[in-house]
C-alpha cells in the first residue's frame, strides 16, 4: 500500500497557527483509491497533545496542589492581579516550577513591574521554558510553559527592562521558592505560599 501525502489549503503560516489546515491523503490499495481529508487544528489546539519529558497523574496533581495552583499550572488559568504570594517577594533564592521543582528564575531578574504579578526579565536557563502563540481572549499573547511537564506558568510580554527587554510574566500560583540560605533543603516543595484565588476572566497584561 503507498501513501501519497499532501497538504492542501496551507496559504500562509498565519492562517495554519488561527484556523489549522486540511491534509488530503491519497491512499492506493490495490485498484482502488481511498481518499482522506483530515482537519489539521490550530497550534492552540495542538499544545494540549504535545508530550512532556515529565507527567504527574491528575489526582495527584489534584491532592499537592492548591485548587489554585491545580487550575493555573493545568487549566492554563490566571490568579487575579496582586493576589499572588510571590508578587511582592524580595527574598533572594530561586523560583521554580510547583508542579515538577525545575528552577525557572532567579530572584535577580525578578523586577517590580507593576502588573501585580510577579516579573522576570530573563530565565536560568534558555530551556527551561517553551513558549507558543496564545491566541485566547481574541488577543494574540506568548503563553509560557514549563518545559519539564507542560504547566502554564503565564505569559512573555517584549516591554521588559534591559538587558533583555523581556517581561515574563508568572503566576504566584504556577511557582514554589527556594530560599538562597535555605538552597540545601527542599522548601521548593511546599508549594511556595502561593495563594490568591484564580479567575478565568483575567488576563495578564
Ligand atoms: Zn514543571
Amino acid at each position: 500500500m503507498a501513501i501519497i501525502g499532501d497538504v492542501h489549503s496551507v496559504i500562509h503560516t498565519n492562517s495554519l497557527l488561527v484556523y489549522g489546515a486540511y491534509l488530503t491523503l491519497q491512499v492506493k490499495a490495490g485498484d482502488s483509491k481511498l481518499h482522506y481529508q483530515h482537519h489539521i487544528p490550530a497550534a492552540a489546539s495542538l499544545r494540549t497533545k504535545k508530550t512532556w519529558p515529565v507527567k504527574f497523574p491528575k489526582e495527584e496533581l489534584k491532592k499537592r496542589l492548591t485548587p489554585a495552583q491545580y487550575h493555573v499550572t493545568q487549566e492554563r488559568g490566571t490568579e487575579s492581579a496582586f493576589t499572588g504570594g510571590f508578587t511582592h517577594n524580595k527574598d533572594e533564592g530561586t523560583y521554580t516550577c510547583v508542579v515538577c521543582s525545575t528552577a525557572l528564575f532567579s530572584s535577580d531578574t525578578k523586577f517590580d513591574s507593576g502588573s501585580g504579578w510577579p516579573s522576570f526579565f530573563d530565565l536560568m536557563k534558555e530551556e527551561s521554558i517553551t513558549v507558543t502563540d496564545d491566541f485566547s481572549y481574541g488577543i494574540h499573547r506568548v503563553e509560557t510553559t514549563c518545559s519539564q511537564c507542560g504547566s502554564h506558568l503565564g505569559h512573555l510580554f517584549d516591554d521588559g527592562p534591559k538587558p533583555t527587554g523581556k517581561r515574563y510574566c508568572i503566576n504566584s500560583a504556577s511557582l514554589g521558592f527556594q530560599p538562597k540560605d535555605a538552597a540545601s533543603s527542599s522548601s521548593a516543595a511546599e508549594g511556595g505560599a502561593a495563594s490568591g484565588s484564580a479567575s478565568d476572566g483575567k488576563t495578564e497584561l
